[in-house]
Protein backbone atom coordinates (compact mmCIF):
# COMPACT_ATOMS: atom_id res chain seq x y z
CA UNK A 1 0.00 0.00 0.00
CA UNK A 2 2.94 2.46 -0.01
CA UNK A 3 2.61 3.57 -3.35
CA UNK A 4 -0.68 4.85 -2.80
CA UNK A 5 -1.21 8.60 -4.03
CA UNK A 6 -3.39 10.70 -1.09
CA UNK A 7 -6.03 12.75 -3.70
CA UNK A 8 -3.64 15.91 -3.31
CA UNK A 9 -0.45 13.81 -4.83
CA UNK A 10 -2.93 12.43 -7.44
CA UNK A 11 -3.92 15.82 -8.04
CA UNK A 12 -0.57 17.17 -8.61
CA UNK A 13 0.79 14.27 -10.76
CA UNK A 14 -2.56 14.44 -13.32
CA UNK A 15 -3.68 17.90 -13.40
CA UNK A 16 -6.97 17.62 -12.37
CA UNK A 17 -8.10 19.59 -8.81
CA UNK A 18 -9.30 17.05 -5.58
CA UNK A 19 -12.73 18.69 -6.28
CA UNK A 20 -13.04 17.26 -10.13
CA UNK A 21 -11.69 14.38 -8.75
CA UNK A 22 -14.22 13.75 -6.55
CA UNK A 23 -17.15 14.77 -9.09
CA UNK A 24 -15.28 11.50 -11.52
CA UNK A 25 -15.24 9.18 -8.79
CA UNK A 26 -19.34 9.68 -7.99
CA UNK A 27 -19.96 9.54 -11.75
CA UNK A 28 -17.73 5.93 -12.08
CA UNK A 29 -15.29 7.71 -14.47
CA UNK A 30 -11.82 7.75 -11.97
CA UNK A 31 -12.99 5.43 -8.80
CA UNK A 32 -9.97 5.70 -6.19
CA UNK A 33 -8.74 2.05 -5.84
CA UNK A 34 -8.94 2.27 -2.05
CA UNK A 35 -11.00 4.07 0.57
CA UNK A 36 -10.09 4.27 4.15
CA UNK A 37 -13.13 3.12 5.95
CA UNK A 38 -11.79 5.21 9.20
CA UNK A 39 -11.17 8.63 7.82
CA UNK A 40 -12.83 8.18 4.53
CA UNK A 41 -9.66 9.30 2.87
CA UNK A 42 -9.28 8.09 -0.86
CA UNK A 43 -6.25 6.80 -2.47
CA UNK A 44 -5.51 6.29 -5.98
CA UNK A 45 -3.08 4.33 -7.91
CA UNK A 46 0.53 5.64 -9.83
CA UNK A 47 -1.31 3.22 -12.67
CA UNK A 48 -4.33 5.59 -12.55
CA UNK A 49 -2.22 8.61 -13.48
CA UNK A 50 -2.09 7.82 -17.48
CA UNK A 51 -6.20 7.52 -17.70
CA UNK A 52 -6.61 10.28 -15.33
CA UNK A 53 -4.29 12.75 -18.03
CA UNK A 54 -6.56 11.50 -20.91
CA UNK A 55 -9.47 12.47 -18.84
CA UNK A 56 -7.82 15.93 -17.95
CA UNK A 57 -6.96 16.53 -21.86
CA UNK A 58 -10.63 15.54 -23.16
CA UNK A 59 -11.94 18.08 -20.62
CA UNK A 60 -9.84 20.32 -21.73
CA UNK A 61 -11.18 19.68 -25.31
CA UNK A 62 -14.97 19.64 -24.05
CA UNK A 63 -15.67 16.16 -24.51
CA UNK A 64 -18.62 15.46 -21.59
CA UNK A 65 -17.86 13.32 -18.70
CA UNK A 66 -20.31 10.15 -20.12
CA UNK A 67 -19.10 10.10 -23.57
CA UNK A 68 -15.06 10.25 -22.28
CA UNK A 69 -16.54 7.23 -19.84
CA UNK A 70 -18.25 5.36 -22.64
CA UNK A 71 -14.60 5.94 -24.72
CA UNK A 72 -12.15 4.79 -21.97
CA UNK A 73 -14.50 1.83 -21.71
CA UNK A 74 -13.71 0.70 -25.50
CA UNK A 75 -11.13 3.26 -26.92
CA UNK A 76 -12.04 3.70 -30.56
CA UNK A 77 -9.63 6.16 -32.17
CA UNK A 78 -12.24 7.18 -34.84
CA UNK A 79 -14.05 9.07 -32.18
CA UNK A 80 -11.09 11.74 -32.61
CA UNK A 81 -11.94 12.84 -36.16
CA UNK A 82 -15.32 13.12 -34.60
CA UNK A 83 -14.27 15.22 -31.75
CA UNK A 84 -12.37 17.32 -34.05
CA UNK A 85 -14.91 18.08 -36.14
CA UNK A 86 -17.25 18.71 -33.64
CA UNK A 87 -14.61 21.38 -32.20
CA UNK A 88 -14.62 22.70 -35.55
CA UNK A 89 -18.17 22.87 -36.18
CA UNK A 90 -18.19 24.48 -32.56
CA UNK A 91 -15.28 27.39 -33.69
CA UNK A 92 -17.25 28.04 -36.77
CA UNK A 93 -20.41 28.52 -35.03
CA UNK A 94 -19.39 30.50 -32.04
CA UNK A 95 -17.56 33.40 -34.75
CA UNK A 96 -20.74 33.56 -36.32
CA UNK A 97 -22.68 34.49 -33.38
CA UNK A 98 -19.35 37.13 -32.39
CA UNK A 99 -20.02 38.45 -35.94
CA UNK A 100 -23.76 38.60 -35.45
CA UNK A 101 -23.42 40.17 -32.03
CA UNK A 102 -21.02 42.60 -33.64
CA UNK A 103 -23.64 43.82 -36.38
CA UNK A 104 -26.31 43.84 -34.05
CA UNK A 105 -24.90 46.57 -32.26
CA UNK A 106 -24.05 48.28 -35.33
CA UNK A 107 -27.26 47.81 -36.68
CA UNK A 108 -28.42 49.68 -32.96
CA UNK A 109 -26.02 52.49 -33.66
CA UNK A 110 -26.77 53.00 -37.59
CA UNK A 111 -30.25 52.74 -36.95
CA UNK A 112 -32.30 56.06 -38.13
CA UNK A 113 -32.28 58.27 -34.95
CA UNK A 114 -28.92 57.37 -33.27
CA UNK A 115 -26.19 59.83 -33.15
CA UNK A 116 -24.46 57.75 -35.37
CA UNK A 117 -23.70 59.84 -38.58
CA UNK A 118 -22.85 56.68 -40.83
CA UNK A 119 -24.76 57.23 -44.05
CA UNK A 120 -26.48 53.20 -44.98
CA UNK A 121 -27.66 53.25 -48.43
CA UNK A 122 -30.63 51.01 -49.64
CA UNK A 123 -29.59 48.48 -52.21
CA UNK A 124 -31.52 48.95 -55.19
CA UNK A 125 -32.86 46.59 -57.17
CA UNK A 126 -29.63 47.86 -59.91
CA UNK A 127 -27.44 47.31 -57.49
CA UNK A 128 -28.17 42.98 -57.07
CA UNK A 129 -26.54 40.28 -59.13
CA UNK A 130 -27.99 36.78 -58.77
CA UNK A 131 -27.58 33.25 -60.14
CA UNK A 132 -29.19 30.32 -59.46
CA UNK A 133 -28.66 26.86 -59.95
CA UNK A 134 -30.65 23.37 -59.06
CA UNK A 135 -29.95 19.55 -59.18
CA UNK A 136 -32.64 16.58 -58.35
CA UNK A 137 -29.58 14.88 -56.30
CA UNK A 138 -30.40 12.07 -55.15
CA UNK A 139 -34.31 11.93 -56.22
CA UNK A 140 -35.92 11.13 -59.97
CA UNK A 141 -38.05 14.31 -59.97
CA UNK A 142 -37.08 18.10 -58.59
CA UNK A 143 -39.38 20.02 -56.65
CA UNK A 144 -37.68 22.96 -55.88
CA UNK A 145 -37.48 25.91 -57.26
CA UNK A 146 -35.55 28.88 -57.58
CA UNK A 147 -37.49 32.35 -58.80
CA UNK A 148 -34.56 35.21 -59.69
CA UNK A 149 -37.40 38.58 -60.00
CA UNK A 150 -37.01 41.94 -60.65
CA UNK A 151 -36.18 43.08 -56.71
CA UNK A 152 -37.62 39.55 -55.47
CA UNK A 153 -35.03 36.16 -54.91
CA UNK A 154 -36.90 32.85 -53.71
CA UNK A 155 -36.38 29.62 -53.18
CA UNK A 156 -39.50 26.93 -52.12
CA UNK A 157 -38.95 23.25 -51.82
CA UNK A 158 -42.52 20.95 -52.56
CA UNK A 159 -43.31 18.48 -50.69
CA UNK A 160 -44.79 15.46 -50.68
CA UNK A 161 -43.00 14.34 -53.70
CA UNK A 162 -44.42 13.26 -57.50
CA UNK A 163 -45.78 16.28 -59.27
CA UNK A 164 -47.80 17.58 -56.85
CA UNK A 165 -44.74 18.64 -54.60
CA UNK A 166 -43.62 20.79 -57.85
CA UNK A 167 -46.83 21.94 -58.90
CA UNK A 168 -47.12 23.33 -55.38
CA UNK A 169 -43.29 25.08 -55.48
CA UNK A 170 -44.39 26.30 -58.46
CA UNK A 171 -47.57 28.17 -57.39
CA UNK A 172 -46.17 29.72 -54.87
CA UNK A 173 -43.42 31.47 -56.36
CA UNK A 174 -45.22 32.69 -59.44
CA UNK A 175 -48.20 33.93 -56.86
CA UNK A 176 -45.39 35.54 -54.74
CA UNK A 177 -43.91 37.12 -57.68
CA UNK A 178 -47.17 38.23 -59.64
CA UNK A 179 -48.42 39.83 -56.27
CA UNK A 180 -45.26 41.82 -55.38
CA UNK A 181 -45.08 43.08 -58.70
CA UNK A 182 -48.14 44.62 -58.29
CA UNK A 183 -47.51 46.29 -55.11
CA UNK A 184 -43.81 46.06 -53.89
CA UNK A 185 -44.19 47.41 -50.11
CA UNK A 186 -43.38 45.35 -47.31
CA UNK A 187 -47.47 44.90 -46.57
CA UNK A 188 -47.55 44.39 -50.28
CA UNK A 189 -45.07 41.58 -49.62
CA UNK A 190 -47.23 40.06 -46.91
CA UNK A 191 -50.27 39.99 -48.80
CA UNK A 192 -48.58 37.98 -51.92
CA UNK A 193 -47.59 35.57 -49.11
CA UNK A 194 -51.20 35.31 -48.13
CA UNK A 195 -52.38 34.76 -51.38
CA UNK A 196 -49.17 32.46 -52.26
CA UNK A 197 -50.59 30.13 -49.57
CA UNK A 198 -54.37 30.40 -51.11
CA UNK A 199 -53.05 29.42 -53.78
CA UNK A 200 -51.27 26.44 -52.95
CA UNK A 201 -53.98 25.44 -51.04
CA UNK A 202 -56.55 25.94 -53.17
CA UNK A 203 -55.01 23.96 -56.34
CA UNK A 204 -53.35 21.24 -54.08
CA UNK A 205 -55.59 21.29 -51.22
CA UNK A 206 -56.59 17.50 -51.32
CA UNK A 207 -53.32 16.06 -52.08
CA UNK A 208 -50.89 15.83 -49.16
CA UNK A 209 -48.78 18.69 -50.17
CA UNK A 210 -47.39 22.07 -49.36
CA UNK A 211 -43.93 23.94 -49.74
CA UNK A 212 -41.58 25.74 -48.07
CA UNK A 213 -40.68 29.00 -49.33
CA UNK A 214 -37.91 31.71 -48.21
CA UNK A 215 -38.06 35.05 -50.42
CA UNK A 216 -35.62 37.94 -49.99
CA UNK A 217 -37.16 41.30 -51.16
CA UNK A 218 -36.28 44.64 -52.24
CA UNK A 219 -39.03 46.44 -50.82
CA UNK A 220 -40.20 50.09 -52.06
CA UNK A 221 -40.92 51.21 -48.53
CA UNK A 222 -38.73 49.18 -46.42
CA UNK A 223 -35.76 47.97 -48.28
CA UNK A 224 -34.35 44.56 -47.48
CA UNK A 225 -36.55 42.26 -46.37
CA UNK A 226 -37.16 38.15 -46.38
CA UNK A 227 -39.80 36.33 -45.50
CA UNK A 228 -39.86 32.80 -44.55
CA UNK A 229 -41.55 30.08 -43.85
CA UNK A 230 -40.24 25.84 -44.05
CA UNK A 231 -36.54 24.34 -43.41
CA UNK A 232 -35.25 26.38 -46.53
CA UNK A 233 -33.15 29.01 -45.80
CA UNK A 234 -31.39 32.75 -46.01
CA UNK A 235 -28.04 33.35 -45.69
CA UNK A 236 -25.57 36.59 -45.42
CA UNK A 237 -22.11 36.32 -45.89
CA UNK A 238 -20.16 39.54 -45.02
CA UNK A 239 -16.20 40.02 -44.42
CA UNK A 240 -16.30 36.32 -44.90
CA UNK A 241 -18.19 35.37 -42.13
CA UNK A 242 -21.72 33.42 -42.90
CA UNK A 243 -24.74 34.08 -40.88
CA UNK A 244 -28.18 32.39 -41.10
CA UNK A 245 -31.04 34.82 -41.07
CA UNK A 246 -33.80 32.52 -40.68
CA UNK A 247 -34.72 29.31 -38.35
CA UNK A 248 -35.95 26.28 -39.36
CA UNK A 249 -39.07 25.72 -38.98
CA UNK A 250 -38.99 21.88 -37.87
CA UNK A 251 -39.43 19.81 -34.81
CA UNK A 252 -36.46 19.07 -34.48
CA UNK A 253 -34.91 22.76 -34.60
CA UNK A 254 -37.99 23.86 -32.35
CA UNK A 255 -36.19 21.38 -29.70
CA UNK A 256 -33.02 22.91 -30.24
CA UNK A 257 -33.99 26.23 -29.39
CA UNK A 258 -36.12 25.19 -26.12
CA UNK A 259 -32.98 23.09 -25.08
CA UNK A 260 -34.91 19.86 -25.06
CA UNK A 261 -32.17 18.52 -28.02
CA UNK A 262 -28.81 18.88 -28.26
CA UNK A 263 -27.86 20.41 -31.64
CA UNK A 264 -25.30 18.28 -32.79
CA UNK A 265 -27.70 16.12 -32.27
CA UNK A 266 -30.36 17.26 -34.66
CA UNK A 267 -28.65 17.10 -38.49
CA UNK A 268 -29.48 12.70 -37.31
CA UNK A 269 -33.02 13.02 -35.46
CA UNK A 270 -35.51 11.07 -37.40
CA UNK A 271 -38.22 13.91 -37.09
CA UNK A 272 -35.60 16.45 -38.76
CA UNK A 273 -37.42 17.07 -42.31
CA UNK A 274 -40.73 17.16 -40.48
CA UNK A 275 -42.45 20.70 -40.60
CA UNK A 276 -43.91 22.74 -38.53
CA UNK A 277 -44.79 25.37 -41.06
CA UNK A 278 -45.52 25.80 -44.43
CA UNK A 279 -46.96 27.33 -47.50
CA UNK A 280 -50.15 25.68 -48.74
CA UNK A 281 -50.96 22.64 -46.12
CA UNK A 282 -53.84 24.87 -44.56
CA UNK A 283 -56.35 27.84 -45.38
CA UNK A 284 -53.27 30.38 -43.77
CA UNK A 285 -49.89 30.58 -42.96
CA UNK A 286 -47.87 32.00 -40.59
CA UNK A 287 -44.60 33.57 -41.76
CA UNK A 288 -41.59 35.27 -40.13
CA UNK A 289 -40.39 38.31 -41.81
CA UNK A 290 -37.87 40.71 -40.92
CA UNK A 291 -35.57 43.68 -42.05
CA UNK A 292 -32.21 42.81 -43.79
CA UNK A 293 -29.47 44.85 -43.43
CA UNK A 294 -27.46 44.69 -46.46
CA UNK A 295 -24.47 47.20 -48.05
CA UNK A 296 -22.27 46.56 -51.09
CA UNK A 297 -19.98 43.82 -50.64
CA UNK A 298 -22.15 41.31 -48.94
CA UNK A 299 -23.35 38.00 -50.70
CA UNK A 300 -26.91 36.65 -49.98
CA UNK A 301 -27.73 32.64 -49.96
CA UNK A 302 -31.34 31.13 -50.11
CA UNK A 303 -31.53 27.29 -50.69
CA UNK A 304 -33.01 24.51 -49.85
CA UNK A 305 -32.50 21.62 -47.11
CA UNK A 306 -31.13 19.50 -49.89
CA UNK A 307 -27.75 21.69 -50.38
CA UNK A 308 -27.44 23.00 -46.68
CA UNK A 309 -27.74 19.21 -45.04
CA UNK A 310 -24.97 17.47 -46.76
CA UNK A 311 -22.41 20.34 -46.08
CA UNK A 312 -20.53 21.43 -43.03
CA UNK A 313 -21.02 25.02 -41.68
CA UNK A 314 -17.36 25.67 -42.63
CA UNK A 315 -17.61 23.77 -46.14
CA UNK A 316 -20.77 26.14 -47.07
CA UNK A 317 -18.58 29.34 -45.84
CA UNK A 318 -15.64 28.22 -48.11
CA UNK A 319 -17.25 27.32 -51.03
CA UNK A 320 -19.41 30.42 -50.66
CA UNK A 321 -16.33 32.75 -51.15
CA UNK A 322 -14.24 30.78 -53.40
CA UNK A 323 -15.92 31.62 -56.42
CA UNK A 324 -16.83 35.02 -57.94
CA UNK A 325 -20.00 34.89 -59.77
CA UNK A 326 -23.32 34.50 -58.02
CA UNK A 327 -24.05 31.90 -60.54
CA UNK A 328 -20.48 30.16 -60.18
CA UNK A 329 -21.04 29.98 -56.08
CA UNK A 330 -24.73 28.57 -56.83
CA UNK A 331 -23.44 26.03 -58.89
CA UNK A 332 -20.89 25.18 -56.66
CA UNK A 333 -22.80 24.44 -53.21
CA UNK A 334 -25.27 22.32 -55.38
CA UNK A 335 -22.17 20.62 -56.99
CA UNK A 336 -20.72 19.96 -53.45
CA UNK A 337 -23.93 18.95 -52.02
CA UNK A 338 -24.35 16.26 -55.06
CA UNK A 339 -20.95 15.29 -54.57
CA UNK A 340 -21.66 15.04 -50.67
CA UNK A 341 -24.27 12.55 -51.58
CA UNK A 342 -27.72 14.58 -50.97
CA UNK A 343 -30.71 12.32 -51.12
CA UNK A 344 -32.88 15.29 -51.73
CA UNK A 345 -33.04 17.92 -54.55
CA UNK A 346 -30.66 20.30 -54.05
CA UNK A 347 -31.02 23.92 -55.03
CA UNK A 348 -29.60 27.83 -54.59
CA UNK A 349 -29.68 31.04 -54.95
CA UNK A 350 -26.41 34.07 -54.57
CA UNK A 351 -27.21 37.38 -54.43
CA UNK A 352 -24.59 39.73 -54.80
CA UNK A 353 -24.78 43.25 -53.31
CA UNK A 354 -22.85 45.71 -55.26
MN1 LIG B 1 -35.94 19.34 -49.66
Amino acid sequence: MDDLLTIGEFSVSCGLSPKMLRSYAAAGLLVPIAVDAWSGYRYYSPAQVHRARVVAALRRAGIGVEEIAGFLDAPDPRRFAEWDERIRQSAVTHREALALARELLREQAEAPGSSATTERKTPMAEHLSAGAATDAGGRADNEDIALVGDGLFAVADGLGGLSEGALAARTATETLAAAFAADATLDGLISACREANRMVWQRTGAEQTGTTLTAFAITSDRGPVFVHAGDSRLYRMRDGLVVRLTRDHTVTAELVETGALRADLAATHPHRRVLTRAFGVGPSVEVDYAGVLCRPGDRMLLCTDGAFEPLSAADLTATLRSESTPRAAAEALVRHAVRAGTEDNATALVVDIA
